[in-house]
């Protein structure tokens, strides 16, 4: 169904940013504007779930986690960023595998089944979009995905 992705993203940070138990602060960085875009929603919710569990599990105390929305052509970028831990260059490429775990203490210790972020790729893939990830050990990671997005002319009104 057709859906305003900014309302809809609000909704689900509203929710973590509830329950959450963390010292953690959130930033939002979207558009004050509706934009329109075609997606299953129960799907889009374990995607953006995935992720944002992600990024808070992955986080120090009073780290900062980012949303953002941004805006191109023909699809919008959302993205998560977080100033956790990060992910080392030679794992960088296996993260979206099924069962696939950074083998790390750290990692370990926090549990999980490597899942997570496969599901969140299948899900991206069938709405069309892409996903991916830049990080830093140490600094952080961001994870990004597309959607594919007509701009048309009843936007530029709402
Ligand atoms: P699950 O999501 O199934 O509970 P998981 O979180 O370990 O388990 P994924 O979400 O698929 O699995 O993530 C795969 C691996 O990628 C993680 O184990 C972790 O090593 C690494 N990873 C994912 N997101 C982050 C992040 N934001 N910061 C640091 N490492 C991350
Ligand atoms: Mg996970």
């Amino acid at each position: 169904e057709w859906v305003n992705f900014v309302n809809f993203y609000h909704r689900i940070i509203d929710r973590f940013e509830m329950a959450k138990e963390q010292n953690v602060t959130f930033s939002r960085k979207l558009p004050d504007y509706a934009i329109f875009v075609e997606i299953d929603e129960d799907k889009m919710t374990q995607v953006l779930y995935n992720i944002i569990s992600n990024a808070l599990k992955y986080s120090p105390e009073g780290g900062q986690v980012t949303f953002s929305i941004k805006e191109e052509e023909d699809k919008i970028i959302v993205s998560v960023s977080d100033q956790g831990v990060g992910i080392p260059k030679e794992n960088i490429g296996k993260i979206f595998d099924r069962f696939y775990r950074v083998d790390k203490a750290r990692t370990r210790k926090l549990g999980g089944t490597g899942l997570g972020l496969a599901i969140a790729k299948e899900m991206v893939n069938v709405h069309g979009g892409a996903i991916w990830v830049t990080s830093k050990e140490g600094k952080g990671t961001k994870i990004s995905f597309s959607l594919p997005y007509e701009r048309s002319e009843e936007d530029e009104w709402s």
